[in-house]
């Protein structure tokens, strides 16, 4: 029996064609779990026997807590940003873990290779625009222009030595990490799955917008990952389909429909140019973005949705990633290496 499973990811939706073996002991069925972490849907479905599975589903929701609790999350007092925050413009030295040690240093690494279009220290911009309390408006802007001189990732002063990495604010910003938070807890699923390799084992981990692919389906067949249609409304829910197999890949997708608001019939979205303070205007409504590891991949799609394709190119390049992007024409554009295993199916687009 062939089935066809939706995971209801916020705003990616995959779909992933299975075979079904039930009382097949060496093709089990795929276990599917949904649940609630890091403010979004969370949708695991795993090859292996019903135990591991819920194990692995288990652990990887403790994990996704864990993150958010202890690291990323700005409304959580003890956080890790929320304690580098408090040091916004007091001089305060915060020590990193090893693992926050390694999301800074990617994360600055990005936001320099992407010329700032990527910019973790943009949270007093965001909070201008209100996207985070359910009221979003267009700022003051007097209060913006006098923001947007005072913010940039070159006032994160990341310090790494042999024994210890820290974190200092040289200006008063607030770090938002929301563009490569879901991709980090992708990471995190990746790391929960790592020690599960023997046999056929496989799994899709979906955090809102960003998704895991780890290992093969028990009968081999790629993975049918479905990216999500930008303009939906108009019709399909899905743009295409990704056929993806042999891989470890990491998907996220950007896009103006996911938070925004219309004034005098302007849309106004949640992706922001940290040049201007304003939405990003390159042109494009979606951009989705495979790639190696989580944390890129969700930083990537956000830096090239404000790059725009041309700029994006040699971007993506330097990280080995693909992209498929879409543009206000609704055309759409895939890098080289999704050509073979990307099918447009939404109609209303075209190539
Ligand atoms: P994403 O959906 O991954 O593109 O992330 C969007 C979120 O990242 C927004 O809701 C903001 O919190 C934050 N953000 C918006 N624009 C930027 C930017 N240019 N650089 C870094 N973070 C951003
Ligand atoms: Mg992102």
């Amino acid at each position: 029996m062939k089935k066809i499973m939706k995971y209801a990811a916020i705003f990616l939706f995959i779909t992933v064609s299975a075979q079904l073996c039930s009382g097949c002991a060496d093709r089990p069925a795929p276990y599917s779990d949904t649940g609630y972490a890091m403010g979004t849907i969370v949708n695991s479905t795993i090859y292996a026997n019903k135990n591991v599975s819920e194990k692995i589903s288990e652990d990887i929701m403790e994990e996704l807590n864990d993150l958010e609790n202890n690291y990323l999350s700005w409304r959580a007092g003890d956080s890790l940003i929320s304690r580098i925050n408090k040091t916004s413009g007091n001089g305060g030295i915060v020590t990193l873990d090893d693992r926050a040690s390694l999301f800074f240093r990617k994360t600055l690494e990005l936001a320099e290779k992407s010329g700032g279009a990527f910019d973790p220290s943009i949270g007093k911009i965001i909070d201008l625009w209100g996207f985070y309390d359910n009221d979003p408006h267009l700022p003051d802007q007097t209060q913006l222009k006098d923001l947007l001189p005072k913010c940039g990732y070159k006032y994160i002063n990341y310090k790494d030595s042999k024994n210890s990495a820290s974190v200092s604010l040289s200006s008063d910003i607030k770090l938002d990490f929301g563009a490569v938070g879901k991709g980090i807890g992708c990471d995190i699923a990746y790391d929960v799955l790592k020690p599960y390799r023997s046999g056929a084992f496989g799994a899709v981990i979906s955090v809102g917008g960003s998704i895991l692919i780890y290992g093969n389906k028990p009968d081999n067949s790629p993975w049918d990952i479905a990216v999500a249609n930008p303009r939906s409304s108009d019709g399909d829910d899905y743009l295409g389909m990704l056929n993806i197999k042999d891989i470890p890949c990491f998907i996220s997708t950007s896009g103006d429909y996911e938070k925004y608001f219309e004034k005098d019939g302007v849309r106004y979205h949640h992706i922001i140019d940290p040049k201007t303070g304003y939405p990003s205007d390159s042109g494009l409504i979606s951009v989705t973005v495979l790639c190696d590891n989580g944390l890129i991949s969700d930083g990537l799609s956000t830096a090239c949705f404000v790059l725009g394709i041309k700029r994006s190119v040699p971007l993506l390049s330097e990280y080995n990633a693909e992209a498929i992007f879409v543009d206000t024409d609704k055309k759409v554009t895939v890098t080289e290496g999704l050509k073979d295993i990307f099918t447009l199916k939404a109609s209303g687009y075209k190539k």
